[in-house]
């Protein structure tokens, strides 16, 4: 357990769980943010909370967490016309994605990561990325995810790895690792501060956490909870 690992943190269910994944495997663990526009940018707004709770919560956990980095992607919103940047409806498009779909997104995202590894000495770059349980977004798959390191190794003369360890869980599961990496607090934690909703919606505390209820996100992991319960 030597290597540093980035985190892909966006303040939602799966990077918080990446978060906490990543604090049980490395020795030093950063983060990073972006803000590219987004509808539900209020996911971004939980994330000093959730930091705080960590380091409160799991003392062993809080020696590991280092710097925390948020980066300015707004010209991601600028150049995507997405019903996650615009004030659309959410729809399915022609070619069979939903139009929550962000081109580039990840690709853009875990570059970025990369530069920013590069320039801190860090090797591993974790990302709650998952083709089991997902909207059938192209750059979530494993297949995108490991072209993409080999072209960033290439590219930067680098080795570095991008770690997912979500890509083959379903929601269900997803929860399920968070209780087996930090019990029924980080559990709690996940249900009642992370953020999914697409549209940004925070009121009601559901079962399964805050959420419109209805977006595509929202069901997903509505349905994932109840299942994880259900396993219990
Ligand atoms: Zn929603």
């Amino acid at each position: 357990m030597t290597q540093s690992a980035l985190v892909l943190f966006s303040g939602g269910q799966d990077s918080t769980t990446c978060l906490a994944w990543a604090l049980s495997h490395y020795q030093h663990v950063e983060t990073i943010g972006f803000d590219y526009g987004q509808r539900h940018a209020v996911e971004l707004s939980l994330r000093p909370k959730l930091f705080a709770s960590l380091r409160t919560l799991y003392p062993q956990w809080a020696a590991k967490l280092g710097e925390d980095h948020m980066i300015d992607l707004s010209l991601l919103g600028t150049i995507s016309d997405t019903a996650l940047t615009r004030d659309t409806a959410i729809s399915m498009q022609k070619n069979g994605l939903p139009n929550t779909f962000v081109p580039g997104r990840n690709l853009l995202f875990i570059t970025t990561a990369a530069a920013l590894a590069y320039r801190r000495g860090i090797t591993v770059i974790v990302g709650g990325m998952c083709e089991t349980d997902f909207s059938g977004y192209p750059d979530c798959r494993n297949e995108s995810l490991r072209a993409l390191e080999t072209a960033i190794n290439l590219g930067m003369a680098t080795n570095m790895e991008i770690a997912t360890p979500l890509m083959w869980l379903d929601k269900a599961q997803s929860w399920k690792l968070a209780e087996d990496l930090g019990g029924n607090a980080l559990v709690e934690l996940i249900r009642t501060d992370t953020h999914t909703c697409y549209l940004g919606e925070r009121g009601t505390l559901h079962e399964w956490g805050h959420g419109c209820g209805t977006c595509p996100a929202c069901a997903l992991r509505a349905r994932g909870y109840l299942e994880y319960v259900k396993n219990k």
